[in-house]
């Protein structure tokens, strides 16, 4: 699982298999969801005993569950005894889910209750490939988006990351549409890029969360490696080589990013670009000061104003500890 297509087609005809043997592995892995090479009946044996002996097919597990209105939260535990979390979100589109791409995250923004943890690795693909076929078996249903908005930076670990994508893409993987998929960065430039010239579908999301260098540098250092400007020319360079709709997370601080002159400064700096602006109401957490914004409606309303597009992200969460993170602070 940690394996692209063509990554396992390049090992078969390394092996001097045929290359569809691939695909064979693939409906074992992601159609059947079958966990023994054993059982991978249309290999010959000889076959089956060398991938078994090549590779293992260790699973992640389900540490601890909790459920809300619509929103199941998934504590994973790794083979080495770390944890991450997932969260299943129920929309009326369907099912998402958000998975962790780290464990733990170095870019350290301030409000964030999973930057509290320093980061102690990055997933491998398989770690989060997993936390998607663990959650479908759980429900006994078929996930149909996901974002790449759980713990960690995912350009921080942007080979894994990419591969997961391949993966889960994939129409004898777990075929989710590249449309349904997005990843979500603080603004790693040297990635966007990157990311820009490879010829994936899939979603970016932009957590831009200030309108100017001065608020952005107080509650994200990683400003100041890639201030807003650099990151701008970034993201336009990838609107206008992919054509694509960049989504501006801006998560709503009270009295730190959320004043009517932020919202205008804010639709100064998109006006004319392709986005749309994500409003996200703060999830308090008991470790740090921030609190939610009580202006959501009047920075909304500001931003429409001005011709910008905008939707605010729904709340889940219901009666189960709500912000990114918290299943896994408390656990560790
Ligand atoms: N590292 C990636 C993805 C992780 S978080 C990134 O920065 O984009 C997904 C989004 O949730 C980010 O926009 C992040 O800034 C935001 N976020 C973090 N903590 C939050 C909280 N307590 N309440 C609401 N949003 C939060």
């Amino acid at each position: 699982m940690d394996l692209s297509i063509s990554d396992l087609e390049n090992y078969f005809i390394s092996i001097g298999e045929k290359k569809f043997k691939a695909i064979q592995v693939f409906e074992w892995l992601y159609i059947h969801k079958e966990r023994d090479i054993t059982n991978f009946t249309n290999l010959k044996k000889e076959l089956r005993d060398k991938l078994n002996e090549n590779f293992n097919l260790d699973f992640i597990s389900i540490k601890r569950k909790e459920e809300g209105h619509l929103v199941k939260k998934y504590l994973f535990e790794l083979k080495d005894n770390n944890y991450v979390e997932a969260v299943l979100m129920e929309h009326d589109y369907g099912l998402s889910v958000c998975v962790s791409s780290q464990v733990g995250c170095n870019m350290g923004c301030k409000f964030c209750e999973s930057g509290r943890l320093k980061k102690v690795r990055n997933l491998e693909t398989h770690e989060m490939v997993q936390q998607i076929i663990l959650i479908e078996e759980d429900i006994g249903k078929k996930i149909q988006s996901v974002v790449i908005m759980g713990i960690g930076e995912p350009f921080d670990n942007y080979d894994n990351v990419i591969n997961f994508i391949k993966v889960i893409n994939h129409a004898k993987g777990l075929s989710i549409g590249a449309r349904h998929i997005t990843v979500s960065t603080c603004g790693l430039v040297p990635k966007i890029n990157e990311f820009s010239n490879l010829d994936l579908q899939v979603n970016l999301a932009l957590s831009l969360h200030a309108p100017n260098d001065e608020i952005r540098n107080r509650i994200m250092p990683v400003n100041k490696a890639y201030n807003i400007g650099e990151v701008m020319k970034a993201i336009k360079a990838y609107i206008s080589k992919t054509n694509r709709r960049v989504t501006i997370e801006y998560v709503m601080l009270n009295m730190v990013n959320d004043s009517v002159d932020n919202a205008k400064e804010l639709a100064n700096l998109l006006r004319g670009m392709n986005v749309y602006v994500n409003l996200i109401p703060y999830n308090e957490t008991n470790n740090l000061d921030f609190k939610k914004s009580e202006r959501i409606k009047e920075f909304k309303d500001t931003l429409l104003n001005c011709g910008i597009n905008v939707t605010v992200r729904r709340e889940f969460g219901g009666n189960i500890s709500a912000a990114c993170g918290q299943l896994r602070s408390k656990e560790v």
